[in-house]
């Protein structure tokens, strides 16, 4: 009796399918395809999902049988599984890996599909007459007056009445307001217009309304010149109008409450949020509701790219050069890109917006594969900072600050304005020095060829931390090689300058954001609130670079850039020049105007004479003569093969018999593309010792991706089954960022 074999993918490192019998009696039906299953392998229970559907062999071993279905219906369908499909084979990772990755912890695991009917409050009818005996500006009357005109969904309740919960209880035990469901249609209460929009930004709503089908479009706009408002108005049109559903991303640091008040206040239908500050519930619940078509309008960070989308419309990816939207372990997908894909095979236009857009979206612009659209100008009053380079070269320095700089900034609060000083570097200070014997502080687990790593040390001297592995210890109260007291920190971190400018400026509040600080919801809205509308300081890194909206920032001050400005790092200047265009564009976001300086020691540099002088589209275009003249991405693709093992030289053979495999099948490529193929090393890892272990990595390069894939394509699946690669952790890594 030769049952159907279902052919299930397993979040396994392994690159195969898994044959199992259904459950059960149950006959296997094409449907079967995308559902999740409970199977047993070896003593473990693992939820995969079912991958195709075949006849059994008839001398085939007889098979396990599979444990329960998950879901009456398929999860991936459609684009959802072809899309997983097609990122397998791009990726070269197991299918299974992908599907786990595509699904909210919760239903990885093989929890059920949670249950989506979006809940609201509603007032009872002894409610609405009696919200007026309710004390005036309490909350529950506060509550009771937005109920008034209709029911509200929870989650709208969540912006409009901080609190909002308890008032509520109380007022339902008094019979007065109940919870009801609500109709997925449901509208919140009012609906904020839009402003007019500019000449330009008509110009670029007239065009991207024209779009039909798949449209990739670059919306490259300066900072605070609508971008998001363009966004705002092609969700309602596009989308809304159409009742389709629209995706927007944006990046970790972007999703800000500000941000989904905005949209949530504009749009007139529930926006579902989806980042990593939700519970697994929560995301379960927001992923149901998507697949269900129910959410219209879903705003996340980079795992939302995977969202299901059965009514697409339209989808969004703000600051699309965001380092975020690549995922830097498991799954290395990049989100921008995915976006493309989907976007692709859902027949849906993906906007791409960025005031500093990465070099790949603007080479496929030049190369007429995607729109171009512009915003020059900045939106209502405001106006572009003017940015002034500070040379320091031999001025006296405070915690790195010169006093040209502090006391622009004395101005600044003197004006009743707020200041942004922004380091790229956490802690007190880089290095801990022993004064008498030239000693450092390092860390015993990480390492290059010809130095430990420098520790960090933090909590005002106190703590010494590795920003590379994590790893923690006391600052030693002597030094331990030649026992003097001379222990000095040296060079300058977000803590120190916190530590000169709250001493400096002791009138007014200093604020040091971290990611420390904001890593809990909310939390940099509740670092920022501190601050209030009167003068102040801010002194962060790039988490400050975007995200909340500062109408008081006049004063944008950046110390020390100068390590940035002389990596090894190909992407190192991109990511520099993004990252001073997005600080600065902080400054003067409402009617004053803001001012920019940049301290340097090297004033002459071109990076910061092209983009002082011409802004970041010169930048980009020096830059990308400079790509294209050394053969680096977005005139080449790459892959890297990392490896990493606990035994010195593990990682080179493995990476050795790599690439000998590579070369072979280069040698069985069609000649011109063969050409194309470098294989180069194994060579050390940037940092060839991280946590103790030992890491070593090959760097495959060609102009032609079918080159690159098709060497990908023969060699990647074979490399699980090599001996060396049982004494190595290994990973690809397709279209790296960081080599
Ligand atoms: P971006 O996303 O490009 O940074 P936003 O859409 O956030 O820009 O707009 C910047 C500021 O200008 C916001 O305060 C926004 O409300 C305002 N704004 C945008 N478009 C207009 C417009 N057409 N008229 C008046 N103000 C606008
Ligand atoms: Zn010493
Ligand atoms: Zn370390």
């Amino acid at each position: 009796m030769p049952a159907d074999v279902l052919r299930i993918a397993l979040p396994l490192p392994l690159p195969q399918l898994f044959d199992y019998r259904a459950p059960g009696a149950a006959e296997a039906v094409p449907a079967d395809v995308g559902r999740r299953i409970r199977v047993p392998f070896g003593p473990r229970q693992l939820v995969g999902v079912v991958a195709a559907t075949g006849p059994a062999g008839t001398d085939a071993p007889p098979l396990r049988e599979a444990l329960e279905w998950l879901d009456e219906q398929p999860l991936f369908q459609g684009e959802s599984l072809a899309t997983a499909r097609w990122l397998a084979r791009y990726l070269h990772v197991p299918l299974g890996e992908v599907f786990a990755t595509a699904l909210p912890a919760g239903l990885r695991r093989g929890d059920p599909l949670p249950a989506t009917a979006a809940h609201g409050r509603a007032l009872t009818a002894a409610g609405a007459g009696a919200v007026d005996t309710l004390r005036a500006g309490g909350r529950p009357r506060r509550l009771a007056e937005l109920l008034r005109a209709g029911p509200v969904a929870d989650d709208l309740l969540d912006d409009a009445i901080p609190g909002w919960r308890a008032a509520a209880r109380g007022l339902e035990e008094r019979g007065l307001v109940e919870r009801v469901a609500l109709d997925a249609s449901a509208l919140p209460a009012a609906v904020q217009p839009g402003p007019t929009p500019t000449a330009e930004q008509a110009d670029v709503l007239a065009a991207l309304r024209a779009t039909e089908g798949f449209t990739p479009v670059l919306l490259e706009g300066i900072t605070g010149s609508g971008k998001t408002e363009v966004y705002l108005q092609l969700i309602a049109e596009h989308c809304l109008a159409r009742d389709r559903q629209a995706l927007v991303l944006v990046p970790e640091i972007g999703l800000t409450p500000q941000m989904l008040g905005r949209f949530r206040a504009r749009l007139g239908v529930p926006v579902h949020a989806l980042h990593s500050g939700l519970s697994d519930g929560e995301r379960a619940r927001t992923w149901a509701a998507a697949w269900r078509g129910e959410a219209r309008v879903v705003v996340g960070t980079r795992s939302a790219a995977f969202v299901p989308l059965p009514e697409a419309g339209l989808i969004v990816v703000d600051e699309e050069h965001d380092g975020s939207y690549k995922q830097q372990d498991g799954i290395r997908y990049h989100a921008r890109d995915l976006a493309l894909v989907r976007g692709k095979a859902l027949q849906v236009p993906v906007l791409l917006g960025s005031a500093t857009p990465s070099l790949e979206t603007l080479h496929n612009a030049r190369a007429g594969r995607y729109a171009h659209l512009r915003l020059r100008t900045r939106a209502g009053a405001a106006r572009p900072p003017r940015v002034r380079v500070l040379d320091v070269r031999k001025r006296a320095l405070h915690a790195g600050l010169s006093d040209e700089l502090l006391a622009a900034v004395r101005g600044a609060l003197d004006a009743d304005g707020q200041v942004l000083v922004f380091r790229n570097r956490r802690g007190y200070a880089p290095v801990l020095l022993c004064h008498d014997c030239g000693w450092s502080a390092a860390c015993p687990r990480c390492s290059t060829d010809e130095r430990a790593m420098p520790m960090t040390v933090h909590a005002g001297g106190r703590r010494l931390q590795c920003h590379h592995c994590g790893s923690r210890r006391p600052v030693p109260m002597a030094c331990p090689d030649c026992a003097g007291l001379a222990l000095q920190p040296q060079g300058v971190g977000t803590e120190r300058i916190e530590e000169l400018l709250a001493a400096r400026f002791a009138d007014v509040p200093v604020l040091r954001i971290d990611s420390a600080s904001t890593r809990r919801r909310d939390g940099l809205a509740r670092e920022l609130a501190k601050l209030g509308d009167g003068p102040g300081i801010l002194v962060g890194t790039q988490m400050l670079a975007k995200g909340h909206d500062l109408p008081k920032l006049v004063l944008v001050c950046v110390a020390g850039i100068d390590e940035g400005l002389f990596s090894a790092d190909f992407r190192a200047s991109e990511k520099l020049a993004q990252l001073l265009v997005q600080v600065s564009g902080r400054a003067g976001r409402a009617e004053r105007p803001g001012e920019v300086l940049l301290q340097t020691h090297h004033p002459e540099h071109p990076l910061l004479q092209v983009l002082v002088g011409g802004g970041y589209r010169a930048f980009a275009d020096a830059e990308l003569g400079q790509r294209e003249a050394a053969g680096f991405p977005p005139f080449a693709h790459m892959a890297l093969l990392r490896a990493e093992a606990k035994q010195a030289g593990a990682a080179e053979d493995f990476l050795r018999v790599a690439a000998a495999a590579f070369n072979q099948a280069r040698d069985g490529l069609p000649h011109g593309q063969a050409r194309t193929l470098l294989v180069s090393g194994p060579v050390p890892a940037p940092m060839p010792r991280r946590a103790g272990m030992h890491r070593a990595q090959l760097l495959l390069c060609s102009q032609a991706r079918p080159a690159l894939h098709a060497a990908l394509d023969a060699v990647v699946d074979g490399l699980h089954a090599l001996p060396e690669a049982r004494r190595v952790r290994w990973s690809l890594d397709v279209d790296p960022v960081d080599l």
